[in-house]
């Protein structure tokens, strides 16, 4: 654990510069708005440690497949998350000396993440090497009311001279990816334009040829403005603006950039769009685009905040995973999706993985609008023609989803993982299952979901192998969620995942049959299904291999398991974790442990189906021998933990997933953020600490408390009720903020809540 931040509930502080750290404090201070976002990265110059990233929602390169032996069915390309260009750049020059807090004697020092209001601040003092100290104040938001929007706030107040203060606004293209392979350059320019205090740059991708217009005004309040130059190269522009500053006179500088992208408007009008945007901006000015920034961020709080009473850290940790969760997903747009790290590192190529359905749909479920999770599952949908391929050139039939894509197309090629980690399929179905079960819309089954449950059956019944001797179906040669197992036999959870996805899918055919008969036949004839089909779906339910110990009497997590040297992680010196920082690949294959919930995992998604003590057992058995290694792991650990009564592993594993960021646990924050697991924070609260359930449509509480908390409060959305709930160490209160009475079951009572007070004006 290695913390360079302040405990704050709205804040997340860096009081003073950390020059070693500071990849890892640009990674913390990210912002974005669904639409694109950038590292905590300063505007002027610095010759320190840093890695400046931008990045730009849907916007990648694919980065061919290069081995030695080819193997049939390797996806061709590995998808690249792409830096884009810089677009919030000023070099600051101070009477001829460049601004860098690298070389300057930096005096104070002070950068903040205000999450309250979804801005980056910056303020610190510094001197030159002639004594000439500067106090600056930075703030810059990229805007939620406008996506294409960033604004910036400059303001330096010269404290013992006067004289030229130069700002140097820029748009720069010229820019690499740290995870090239030989520092090519993934952009090439197409359209430049200067003029004063103002310019636009036009960017395109490599083989891809997404295109990207950066337009940028700026403005000065305070002093006067000379214009000396003005560069103008293919891929990078800037203003060189002189200012004539006076002692203890502040000095502020704006620069407003608005970015359009060729996926959202034609080509030709890319710059055209770019410059309306970034004029409109500069019109209305910083101050309201700030009010409108502000007033977003307020209402999107509202449903989405929660508290905790008495524990300052897991208050700035769970606000803190809010906070990036949204910065990287809004829902509106169903190309988007939510990528491992958002906008705030490149590792990770490509933008989905089975995290999105697993973990990130039941946050927004329960924090926003119901369409926002119904993007998610549009996403998916729309992407049916091109997981069907996939299964195609594996053999097989029905649809097998990429386990890392960015349009479709398999877009990630360990073979261990994209062969093999087909477990990625169940939660696509327990997704659809999720979505439905929650808001109550079925009618998506009809008219989505299930074509894409019927392809999902089709592709596991394809993928088993009947075993006569055993009379039993098998899974053969797969990786489980545990990716410290590889090609396996019958992991447990794809089993019994693989299954329910039959089960799911054959109960949903039965419901459109009764409900939606017309597009019952309709659905049958445009998919070819048969009752034969359906069936041979019934044979494999009854009949799939389950792995079991009956000494132990937990599910096995795959054939020959317990051959395996058994021993919790406890009995490990420290010096060997992480694991996969100190052992060889071989090595942790042949070990026992476990890098995140497997056999928990299929606990936890199908809880209804497993008794307490089968849940008790497999915990006991699994929990010692995890080490966590995927920030997906604790939550899981923390929810389960909570339900069987083991309240300080639930707090252990809540704490370790709400602060994995602000506390650097798996020493990697640098690269990124963990953003798909941060929604684990809030499911280890909702699902975990407040127990909620939806079954057979009704919500179900039951709730429980860490010690070390006094109350804990959170709101959720559901079919048309806003609840807030409250959980403090005597009572649990709900409240309906809107709504009409609704039944709810709270510690396996039923209560009704009642419609909120109209207050009489
Ligand atoms: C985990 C996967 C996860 C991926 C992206 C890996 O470390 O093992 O389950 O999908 O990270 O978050």
């Amino acid at each position: 654990m290695k913390r360079i931040i302040e405990v704050d509930p709205w804040k997340v502080v860096e009081t003073s510069l950390h020059p070693e750290e500071n990849r890892l404090a640009e990674s913390l201070m990210s912002i974005g708005n669904g639409h694109m976002g950038m590292r905590g990265n300063f505007e002027e110059t610095y010759t320190g440690e840093t890695h400046e990233g931008t990045y730009i929602g849907g916007v990648y390169y694919p980065d061919k497949t290069r081995v030695g032996w080819w193997k049939n069915g390797y996806p061709e390309y590995f998808a690249k998350v792409l830096n884009a260009p810089n677009v919030t750049g000023i070099r600051v020059v101070v009477q001829n000396e460049e601004l860098d807090l690298n070389t300057w004697n930096v005096m104070e020092f002070k950068r903040e993440l205000d999450m309250r209001h979804g801005l980056l601040r910056r303020s610190f003092t510094a001197e030159n090497g002639n004594g000439e100290h500067v106090q600056v104040n930075v703030t810059r938001f990229f805007s939620i009311a406008h996506p294409e929007l960033v604004a910036i706030r400059y303001e330096v107040t010269p404290i013992n001279f006067s004289g030229t203060i130069s700002f140097q606004p820029f748009l720069n293209g010229d820019v690499r990816n740290e995870d090239a392979n030989y520092d090519e350059d993934f952009w090439e320019p197409v359209h430049h334009e200067v003029s004063e205090q103002a310019g636009v740059l036009t960017m395109k991708t490599r083989k891809t040829e997404f295109e990207v217009s950066a337009a940028m005004r700026t403005a000065v309040e305070g002093a006067d403005v000379t214009i000396q130059a003005m560069d103008d190269q293919e891929e990078y522009i800037d203003n060189v603006m002189d200012v004539a500053v006076t002692e203890g006179q502040p000095v502020t500088f704006y620069k407003y950039v608005a970015v359009t992208q060729s996926r959202d408007y034609d080509s030709a009008e890319l710059a055209d769009k770019a410059q309306g945007f970034v004029t409109e901006a500069f019109e209305k000015g910083f101050d309201q685009l700030l009010q409108e920034h502000q007033g977003a961020w307020e209402k999107r709080w509202k449903k989405a905040d929660v508290t905790v009473g008495g524990d300052a850290e897991a208050q700035q940790g769970i606000r803190y995973n809010i906070f990036q969760l949204y910065n990287t997903y809004t829902g509106d747009d169903p190309r988007l999706n939510i990528g491992p790290k958002g906008f705030t590192g490149e590792k990770y190529g490509g933008s989905t993985y089975w995290d999105t359905e697993a973990y990130c749909l039941p946050f927004f479920l329960g924090t926003a609008d119901p369409a926002i999770a119904r993007n998610l599952l549009i996403y998916r949908y729309n992407h049916l023609d091109q997981a069907r391929a996939n299964a195609r050139k594996l053999g097989l039939e029905g649809a097998l989803y990429p386990m890392v894509t960015m349009n479709g197309e398999e877009s990630h090629n360990e073979w261990e993982i994209t062969f093999e980690e087909i477990h990625r399929n169940g939660a696509i179905a327990h997704a659809i299952w999720n979505y439905t079960n929650y808001t109550g819309d079925t009618a998506y089954l009809a008219d989505y979901g299930f074509e894409v449950l019927a392809e999902l059956s089709r592709f596991w019944a394809s993928r088993v192998n009947y075993n006569p001797r055993k009379d039993r179906y098998m899974i053969l040669g797969v990786t489980g969620p545990n990716e410290y197992e590889n090609n396996v036999n019958n992991n447990w959870y794809t089993n019994r995942i693989a299954a329910w996805t039959l089960e799911y899918t054959l109960g949903v055919a039965l419901f459109i049959e009764r409900q939606h008969g017309a597009r019952y036949y309709e659905l049958l004839d445009r998919l070819g299904l048969s009752s034969s089909e359906f069936d041979q779906w019934k044979d494999i339910i009854s009949k799939m291999y389950y792995p079991y110990d009956e000494d132990a009497g937990v599910f096995l997590q795959q054939d020959g398991f317990l051959d395996k040297e058994i021993m919790p992680v406890a009995d490990l010196d420290e010096k060997h974790l992480p694991l996969n920082q100190n052992w060889s690949w071989d090595r942790i294959l042949r070990s026992c442990f476990i890098k995140q919930a497997d056999v928990l995992q299929g606990l936890y998604f199908l809880n209804h189906k497993f008794s307490k003590e089968e849940k008790k057992r497999n915990y006991n058995f699994y929990e010692p021998m995890t080490v966590h290694e995927s920030s997906l792991s604790p939550c899981v650990h923390s929810i389960l933990a909570a339900e069987l009564g083991y309240e300080e592993k639930a707090y252990e594993m809540y704490v370790r997933t709400a602060r994995l960021d602000l506390d650097n646990y798996n020493n990697d924050t640098e690269d990124g953020l963990h953003i798909t697991s941060m929604a684990g924070s809030w499911l280890s609260i909702v699902h975990g600490f407040a127990g909620m359930r939806v079954v057979d449509g009704i919500l179900h509480f039951n709730p429980m408390i860490p010690e070390e908390w006094k109350d804990y409060s959170f709101k959720i959305n559901f079919r048309g009720h806003l609840l807030k709930i409250t959980v403090n160490h005597d009572e649990t209160l709900i409240e309906q903020e809107e709504g009409t009475p609704l039944q709810l079951v709270l510690n396996e009572e039923t209560r009704t809540i009642e419609a909120p007070k109209v207050a009489t004006p």
